[in-house]
C-alpha cells in the first residue's frame, strides 16, 4: 500500500478544497471500496494503516461478504461501475481467494476489481489462480516495498494469461506514511478529517458496514495488540448498509467526519523510510 500512502500525503501540497472536490466526485461517480480479505500479513510493515502487522491471523467471513456486495448492488444498481480492491493484510494468504474473485465479478459485473498484494506469494500461485484472474477480469496490483520479487515468474504468468499488472520495480527506497494516533482522542474531528489523506478515500467494507477509511475499520487490531481501552469505534463511525436506504445516503455519510477522527493527529503525520514492524506502539503514535 506504499503508493497509496504517498498519494495520501498529496493534501499537504494541494489545497484541501481541491482534494475534497476530487474525492467527492470519485465517491459519487465510481464508488470505491476496499475489502480486508486477510487481517494479517506476511510482510508486517511498521505503521500499516490496516494494522495487519499486529493483527491476529484471520480472514473475512465469505458468506457475509457475498451478502454485503449483493446489498451494494441493490443500492447502487447492477450496472454501477464500482472500484473494488481485495486486499489485506495479504489477500494471497486466503486459500479461497478465487471464490471471492468469482462472486465479486458475478455480483458486480461492471466493477473494476483489483487484488492488491505485496507479491511475495504470487510466483507460487497455481494455474487456478491465474485462470480465475483471467476469467473474472481481475487486475493485479503489487504494492511498492523494498523487497525482492521473482518478476520473471510473475511476468510469465501475467503475459500467458493476458492479465493487467501494476507494479513498482524501482523499489530500492520506499517511504511510508507514519500516521499518529492520539490515544486521548483530543483532536478536532473536523480538522483531522479535512486534512486526512484516507478520509472519504479508502472506504472499507466490513461485516455489513462501510467505513470512510481503513483506520476506523481495523483499529481493533491496534487496541487489542496494545491493550488500549476507550478507542473502540461506535455505530456512529460507520454506516450499516442494510439500514441505509440509498446510495446517496451512504455517499453522504462517508463524506463527513466521524467521531473517531478525534483519535487521529493528522497534522503530526510524517513520512518515514519503510521498515518491518517490531510490534512497537511508536510505529502508530
Ligand atoms: S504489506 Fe505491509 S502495508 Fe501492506 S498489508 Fe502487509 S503489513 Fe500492511
Ligand atoms: S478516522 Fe478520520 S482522521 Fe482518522 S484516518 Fe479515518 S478519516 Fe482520517
Amino acid at each position: 500500500m506504499a503508493s497509496r500512502n504517498i498519494s495520501s500525503l498529496l493534501h499537504k501540497i494541494v489545497p484541501d478544497s481541491v482534494v475534497k472536490a476530487y474525492r467527492n466526485y470519485r465517491a459519487e461517480n465510481r464508488f470505491y471500496f476496499e475489502v480486508q480479505v486477510a487481517e494479517h500479513c506476511n510482510l508486517n510493515c511498521a505503521g500499516c494503516t490496516h494494522f495487519s502487522s499486529i493483527a491476529k491471523p484471520g480472514f473475512l467471513d465469505a458468506a457475509q461478504y457475498e451478502k454485503d456486495i449483493a446489498r451494494l448492488r441493490e443500492l447502487f444498481g447492477e450496472d454501477y461501475p464500482f472500484t473494488v480492491r481485495l486486499m489485506g493484510g495479504e489477500p494471497l494468504l486466503y486459500d479461497k481467494l478465487t471464490d471471492l474473485f468469482t462472486v465479486t465479478r458475478k455480483t458486480l459485473p461492471c466493477a473494476e476489481i483489483t487484488v492488491v498484494t505485496n507479491g511475495i506469494l504470487l510466483p507460487q500461485q497455481k494455474e487456478e489462480f491465474w485462470e480465475s484472474c483471467r476469467d473474472n477480469k481481475i487486475r493485479i496490483y503489487v504494492s511498492q516495498y523494498p523487497i525482492r520479487l521473482d518478476y520473471a515468474a510473475i511476468d510469465e504468468k501475467t503475459i500467458e494469461y493476458g492479465l493487467a499488472l501494476t507494479d513498482f520495480r524501482d523499489n530500492t527506497h520506499v517511504i511510508f506514511r507514519h500516521n499518529v494516533m492520539d490515544l486521548n482522542g483530543a483532536c478536532d474531528p473536523e480538522k483531522s478529517f479535512r486534512k486526512c489523506g484516507l478520509a472519504n478515500s479508502c472506504h472499507n467494507l466490513k461485516n455489513g458496514r462501510l467505513f470512510t477509511c481503513s483506520v476506523a475499520a481495523h483499529v481493533h487490531h491496534f487496541t487489542d495488540a496494545f491493550g488500549i481501552d476507550g478507542m473502540e469505534p461506535t455505530e456512529r463511525d460507520s454506516i450499516d448498509i442494510y439500514q441505509a436506504q440509498s446510495k446517496e445516503e451512504i455517499i453522504r455519510f462517508l463524506k463527513q467526519p466521524i467521531p473517531f477522527c478525534r483519535f487521529c493527529n493528522v497534522e503530526a503525520a510524517t513520512t518515514v523510510d519503510w521498515k518491518r514492524s517490531e510490534g512497537k506502539i511508536e510505529e502508530w503514535t
